[in-house]
């Protein structure tokens, strides 16, 4: 589970990851159903990058920052980067 304010999401690696034009995704946030999924087959400073990005949209969500995608999609690798460059990060792989 993941704590984001009030609400615990559950993180699931799956595969097979699509869009409602049946793009793949390398992850997404039902937020309704308060799910992060990430596709299990990306490799894993990807996949960290990917789990960071939708973190920001559960966050964006709670406090309606009404971020762009593109938004995101750059303060992700931005917010990794750091993170890492500061030992901020497990070293464990995320799955
Ligand atoms: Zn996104």
């Amino acid at each position: 589970m993941l704590k984001v304010g009030p609400l615990d999401f559950s993180v699931e690696l799956k595969t097979n990851i699509y869009d409602l034009d049946k793009r793949a995704l390398y992850g997404t946030v039902l937020h309704s159903e308060q799910r992060i999924l990430l596709d299990a087959e990306q490799p894993p400073q990807l996949m960290q990058s990917s789990f960071l990005h939708e973190v920001l949209h559960a966050i964006d969500d709670m406090v309606q920052a009404e971020l762009t995608e593109r938004q995101v999609s750059v303060l992700a690798p931005a917010l990794l980067m750091v993170l890492r460059d500061n030992g901020l990060l497990k070293e464990d792989d995320p799955e």
